[in-house]
């Protein structure tokens, strides 16, 4: 989904750096480095976003616009 803003265990920003870290290994560098060069030294810190998956685009392809006047007559 989204990258979460600290991490799990120890409690580190790390929401801020997601953006870069894709980024940067897009365009071909190592990812080891690049968790390096962002001050992620902590395994616990590495693996948040060596694991993340970004599914939220595709998740914004299923939302539906909805306005008061589609809603259904009985919606509270
Ligand atoms: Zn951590």
């Amino acid at each position: 989904m989204i990258i979460p803003v600290r991490c799990f265990t120890c409690g580190k920003v790390i929401g801020d750096k997601w953006e870069e870290f894709k980024k940067r290994v897009a365009a071909g560098e190592n990812p080891a480095e690049v968790l390096d060069s962002l001050g992620l030294t902590r395994y616990c810190c590495r693996r948040m976003l060596l694991s993340h998956v970004d599914l939220y685009e595709d998740f914004l392809k299923f939302s539906v616009p909805r306005t008061r006047e589609e809603l259904p007559s009985d919606w509270t």
